[in-house]
């Protein structure tokens, strides 16, 4: 496993992410598997876990809570306390004017079992909930302040999704000078896409460690793709686009959202050899960021879903129309019309509430109307059925008559 220094502390640099956990057939977190992947982790020199409050709706920080204390119950000594890292977060994002710091903070240690948390950030500081940190700002760095001085935070942070501007005013603010590293959206799409460079740049002026999150961009850039004739496969992307953020200057934490076992063996296999990237390895990166650029840059986090008042799978539909804008074929259709009814993309009030929620700013409403008109541009899966069907029995017919 590659490490790297932050302070006095040794810190893989793959971090267990434990905003996608499998999960079991009815929807429920496949504990198992978790267990599974955390004694992977820990037994293969992965030692940073990140969860946070809103994750699987609150149930993503228990899960890891009884991972660890599982096995720290079986073997105290091999993993014990002392061995590895929890991050987690405070939902500050999510109408904090009625979060309580001390109730929250005290419901996440019993959540996940642990008597302090080596990282703890403030989550998502960003456009859409700056009015209620800002506002709360005096209330909320002095509660955590004061958990830092009784070592119950041994490290503050943030995490972000904030646009450069908002970005500056954020690291100009108290919050800024608070924060001893800073988590944001990075990998080599959002290079360009999101500014991220820049941000980068804005961060390591201020002699700030970069902590990774969506490195894979929600899986996105662990699909396989063809460059120059030559198809590359999704592993050997994934292994790609880790080694590129490896060396971008100032990143400290690479946090991958694993999702079943395989990928954590994956992981951990990257995480432990590479030398690099070639010069093909980047034109071909850059390739590939470059056909992903007209893409809508859904994320799949979900954030919208709760939200919309007639509650669409907005990722799914998402997909479904980047799907059909970038290469026609029927499948998003049919996806999109084994839908219950009520779930169709028809039923969107365009009421705007899912854009308020985005953190990558998409305009969500304006991509399901968007979607809508274009479904309608073309025949329904069901109806090219109908004709085939019809055109092989009047077939039929015919070779009867004959
Ligand atoms: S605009 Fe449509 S998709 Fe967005 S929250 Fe409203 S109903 Fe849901
Ligand atoms: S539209 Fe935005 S909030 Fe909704 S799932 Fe995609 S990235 Fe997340």
């Amino acid at each position: 496993m590659k490490y790297s220094e932050f302070k006095d502390l040794r810190l893989s640099r793959l971090g267990f992410g434990t905003m996608r956990l499998p999960l079991l057939e009815g929807g429920a977190i496949d504990q198992l598997q978790v267990n599974d992947m955390v004694r992977y982790a820990l037994d293969n020199g992965v030692n940073y876990f990140d969860t946070a409050y809103p994750y699987h709706n609150g149930l993503s920080e228990i899960a890891l809570g009884k991972a660890l204390s599982l096995l720290a119950e079986e073997n105290p000594q091999k993993y014990s306390r002392s061995r590895y890292y929890v991050a987690d977060k405070f939902p500050g994002h999510q109408a904090a004017s009625e979060y309580n710091p001390r109730k929250v903070f005290e419901s996440q240690l019993r959540k996940c079992a642990t008597p302090y948390f080596d990282f703890y950030l403030f989550h998502n500081v960003c456009e859409n909930c700056w009015d209620v940190y800002s506002s709360h700002a005096q209330e909320f760095i002095s509660y955590f302040m004061e958990q830092k001085e009784k070592g119950l935070i041994r490290h503050l942070g943030m995490s972000t999704h904030a646009d450069l501007p908002m970005l500056e005013k954020i690291l100009d603010s108290e919050y800024g000078k608070c924060i001893e590293f800073c988590q944001i959206q990075l990998n080599y799409l959002d290079w360009k896409l999101q500014k991220a460079e820049q941000k980068v740049r804005m961060l390591n002026e201020r002699g700030i460690p970069v902590w990774v999150m969506e490195p894979l961009r929600g899986g996105l850039l662990a699909k396989e793709f063809t460059c120059n004739g030559r198809t590359v496969e999704p592993r050997e992307m994934v292994e790609k686009a880790f080694s590129w953020l490896m060396e971008v200057p100032g990143v400290t934490m690479i946090l991958s959202g694993m999702s079943s076992f395989a990928q954590m063996k994956d992981n951990v296999s990257i995480f432990s050899t590479g030398d690099g990237l070639s010069n093909e390895s980047r034109e071909l990166l850059a390739a590939r960021a470059e056909s992903l650029m007209s893409r809508v840059p859904c994320t799949a986090c979900r954030y919208c879903c709760d939200t919309c008042p007639v509650g669409l799978d907005i990722p799914l539909l998402i997909q479904a129309y980047n799907d059909m804008k970038t290469q026609f074929s029927f499948t998003p259709q049919m996806r999109i019309e084994s839908l219950p009814k009520d779930k169709q993309p028809y039923e969107c009030l365009n009421c705007h509430t899912c854009n308020r929620h985005c953190p990558q700013k998409i305009n969500v409403a304006e991509v399901i109307q968007d979607l809508c008109g274009m479904l309608k541009e073309h025949p329904t899966w069901s109806s090219i059925c109908e004709q085939r069907e019809k055109a092989s029995i009047e077939l039929e017919a015919e070779l009867n008559r004959r």
